[in-house]
């Protein structure tokens, strides 16, 4: 059963708690400190600042034992005033629903800095993947996809993977939703297996946006990437990719890190032998000579630190420790909004979440290009199109901090308002 509200009272309250800020404080925040540069129409922004609707639905599941459990779902859909909804869905015990809001509002900017035709939701499950067998995982993710099957579809809400779920939660949401329609529906989700019409690239595709995005703010600060040192917090879907990526195009990455703590080499790691979280979960520490705590990494003196972990690790208690010149954001939300407004003061340059880790939805809106116009596309192609539209955001992002003077942080968000704002006004309120 789907049930559906609009906003509530308990999810404007946006003061933000510095020492534990939640997605959706951070994230409302963000969105007044970019509106208050820009002139933007008061009331789009008090649209902005609260999601469309938030649906929540009761999952029931058959566990191994014959016992029946139930797990609380969510989706957040925030805004579609560019196109459809798009975003994760998240399998998680701390997944919540102010979460799913703040997590929303973040695809929505994100769509719009890199001008993807897509609009910002995201979802989940409250649970422990890890506390469920794969047969049990399978049925709780039809049955899911079952109660969500009417908010969701190509032209309405295209989910994708996000932590604890992967290609194959997505094949299976595809199979449900393809079953009850009664047609192969692959455009309905993005990130699925490149046989039943996922994208090439699309797993590599965070990765090589943070490294794109390195390589040309390094650039811009006259500090080619061969003459870089990088440390980089996670070495997973995105951080991995990055690394390496990194890596390859000469810059000497000194540290590279897991939940267990962190590989390093001042005279630089080789980055391909050290496994990444697909090849051999938490084992960086196992291939390395030398090993630092998870924490040290964000005080190593590097020219660029990538943050591609999880969310909120730099925080109020350990800004002033941060070392590097520049810090990549590959994570979603990595930066507290006040450990942000501190780097700022002491001129760290942060490059945000929306432009950086953008990479993912990029090549999920190429999948989708793909599915809707029933044509694959090859891996040479993708990495050359997402080269070109991370270029042209960053040149969008680039002009706005040199014209207003404003970080890039805020650069980007005045990109993507911008965007969300006159697609707005020119829409209107109906009725
Ligand atoms: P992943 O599960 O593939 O890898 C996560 C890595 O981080 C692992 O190496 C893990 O050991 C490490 N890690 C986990 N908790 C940690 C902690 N507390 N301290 C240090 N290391 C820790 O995840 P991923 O897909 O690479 O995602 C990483 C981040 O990037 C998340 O914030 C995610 O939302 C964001 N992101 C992912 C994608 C994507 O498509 N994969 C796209 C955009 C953004």
């Amino acid at each position: 059963m789907v049930s559906e509200s609009t906003s509530t009272a308990e999810d404007t309250a946006s003061e933000p708690n510095p020492a534990h800020e939640s997605a959706l404080a951070t994230a409302r925040h963000q969105l007044a400190e970019a509106a208050s540069i820009i002139d933007i129409d008061p009331n789009i922004v008090e649209r902005l600042n609260h999601p469309a609707a938030v649906h929540e639905v009761t999952v029931p599941l058959k566990r191994d034992d014959g016992t029946v459990q139930m797990y609380q779902g969510f989706r957040a859909q925030h805004d579609s005033v560019r196109g459809p909804y798009k975003g994760g869905l998240r399998y998680h015990p701390d997944v919540s629903r102010e979460e799913c809001i703040g997590l929303s509002m973040w695809m929505t900017w994100k769509c719009a800095v890199m001008d993807i035709p897509f609009g910002g939701a995201k979802g989940g499950i409250v649970v422990d993947p890890k506390d469920l067998s794969d047969a049990e995982t399978e049925r709780l993710t039809r049955r899911f996809a079952n109660e969500i099957r009417n908010i969701i579809g190509p032209m309405t809400d295209i989910p994708a993977p996000d932590m604890g779920t992967g290609a194959q939660t997505m094949a299976w949401i595809m199979d449900a939703y393809s079953v009850q329609e009664s047609q192969t529906t692959p455009g309905v989700v993005t990130g699925k297996p490149p046989v039943i019409g996922g994208s090439k690239g699309r797993e590599e595709a965070p990765g090589r946006s943070v490294a794109i995005v390195s390589r040309e703010v390094l650039e811009y600060y006259d500090n080619p990437l061969e003459d870089a040192t990088v440390a980089v917090q996670g070495f997973g879907s995105v951080g991995a990719n990055a690394a390496r990526l990194l890596d390859d195009w000469g810059a000497t990455v000194v540290a590279v890190s897991d939940v267990n703590g962190a590989a390093y080499d001042p005279e630089g790691l080789d980055t391909r032998s050290i496994p990444s979280h697909d090849e051999e979960p938490e084992a960086v520490t196992t291939y390395a000579d030398e090993t630092i705590s998870n924490e040290a990494i964000f005080e190593l003196d590097v020219d660029l630190l990538v943050p591609a972990a999880v969310g909120n690790v730099i925080t109020e208690d350990n800004v002033d420790d941060v070392q590097a010149d520049l810090i990549v954001e590959g994570a979603n939300g990595p930066t507290t909004f006040t450990a942000d407004s501190i780097l700022d003061d002491r001129g760290v340059r942060v490059i945000p979440d929306i432009l950086a880790n953008a990479g993912g939805v990029t090549v999920s809106y190429f999948e989708w290009l793909q599915d809707i116009n029933r044509r694959a596309w090859s891996r040479e192609r993708v990495n050359e199109e997402l080269e070109t539209e991370m270029l042209a955001a960053w040149e969008a992002v680039r002009r706005e901090v040199e014209t207003r003077d404003v970080s890039w942080r805020d650069g980007a968000y005045i990109v993507a308002l911008s965007r969300i704002a006159d697609a707005h006004e020119y829409r209107g309120l109906w009725p």
